[in-house]
């Protein structure tokens, strides 16, 4: 039988083989394998890629986030504000660092952070917001920055999943007005390299972001121990590092990031052609349009749980693979449930009733159409 899996990492390297083999040959060979001319070479491709002045790698996508907060120099018991429907990362380093996680709710159809239940939860703690651009979506930037603004908070961009999206600005008459790319918006942007990420290395990586002299300042600092230079601290910080041979693979791999990010969106098109019509899902909603998109998951939601979990169930006798992100909203997770008291309508909701199908940019159009095929049967439409 057939199989198609949501990841297929050996595929991956088969296609990029001759390159990588080389340029990880090549570290091998200059003995420098922390830091050196790798590490800086990425890093200047991914800020001029992204249009930030300031790209600082590090050694996962959680560091990243820790290191962002950390660079703030917030005061114990301070709040902040991230969303219920979102990966651990997001929440567990807020709490880690001694700050208080108050989670906010998402937007039903987007999965997006919901900015009136942002609007609800600021309190006189709050310092610092930290929208998820989740799936691969660009939140809504312009309303974040402007109750940032209002509030005098901070904004930390995860871009984990949306590595290449962008936020699209339109005027009344729907004209484009401005593109910029996710984790350049806000104060500072993360993002993770982790292997199922849409830029990926073959192991762990991950990124910061900052258009503000003095932040990158700070970042550099925490990231390496807080040494301004050798043996000379000025922070608590820690040790944080892109390794040589995965900067080396990322600066092959970020060539491709917009190609095989628009054979995702190809790919989501396909989908959404023939699935719109079934109506017990609803297929992804774009805030703007498809090309703002780059489907780091493409992500159903079904009628009910039971049904859901039918279909994921069929999928698999098919084989075809299909993840529920996320099985539970955080603030009902045993660790994290003595933050919140509050109902959060859409991240229940969702958790119940989401599906990601397969949608990496080495699936055909052929697997695409038989994997709708088999959800076409299923609901007998
Ligand atoms: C993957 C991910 C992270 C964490 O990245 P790691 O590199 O695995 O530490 C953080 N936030 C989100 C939204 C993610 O998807």
């Amino acid at each position: 039988m057939k199989k198609i899996n949501i990841i297929d990492t050996v595929l991956e390297y088969k296609k990029f083989k001759k390159k990588i083999d080389k340029v990880v040959f090549n570290v091998l060979k200059s003995g420098v394998y922390i830091n050196g001319s790798e590490v800086e070479s990425f890093e200047s491709e991914l800020s001029d890629f992204l249009n930030v002045k300031h790209c600082i790698s590090c050694a996962n996508g959680t560091d990243a986030l820790k290191i962002a907060i950390l660079s703030l120099n917030l005061n114990p018991g301070d709040e902040i504000l991230v969303p219920s429907f979102t990966f651990v990362s997001t929440a567990e380093v807020v709490v880690l660092l001694g700050y208080k996680p108050v989670f906010v709710d998402v937007d039903f159809r987007t999965f997006l952070i919901d900015i009136d239940s942002v609007k609800k939860n600021i309190t006189k703690k709050t310092r610092a917001i930290i929208p998820v651009h989740l799936f691969g979506q660009s939140a809504n930037m312009t309303e974040i920055m402007s109750v940032s603004k209002k509030y005098n908070l901070w904004v930390i961009e995860d871009a984990a999943q949306s590595l290449g999206s962008q936020f699209f600005t339109k005027d009344k008459s729907n004209k484009l007005q401005s593109k910029n790319y996710t984790g350049t918006m806000g104060h500072i942007g993360t993002t993770s390299f982790y292997p199922t990420k849409n830029l990926n290395c073959f192991g762990d990586g991950g990124a910061l972001f900052t258009n503000n002299n003095n932040l990158a300042k700070q970042i550099r600092l925490i990231k390496n121990h807080g040494q301004a230079k050798k043996y000379t601290y000025k922070k608590i910080g820690l040790n944080s590092r892109l390794d040589a041979i995965q900067a080396a693979i990322l600066r092959v791999k970020l060539k491709n990031l917009n190609q095989s990010n628009n054979v995702r969106r190809e790919n989501a098109k396909i989908y959404n052609a023939k699935l719109k019509g079934i109506k017990e899902i609803l297929i992804p909603q774009f805030l703007s349009d498809i090309h703002s998109h780059i489907f780091h998951q493409y992500t159903l939601i079904v009628k009910n749980k039971k049904m859901r979990d039918d279909l994921k169930n069929f999928l698999q006798k098919n084989g075809v693979s299909s993840m529920i992100y996320y099985p539970k909203p955080l603030h009902k997770e045993s660790p994290y449930r003595k933050f919140n008291f509050m109902k959060h309508k859409s991240s229940e909701e969702l958790s119940k009733r989401v599906l990601s199908l397969p949608i990496h940019p080495l699936l055909s159009k052929k697997d695409i159409q038989f994997v709708s095929d088999i959800i076409i049967k299923f609901f007998n439409f």
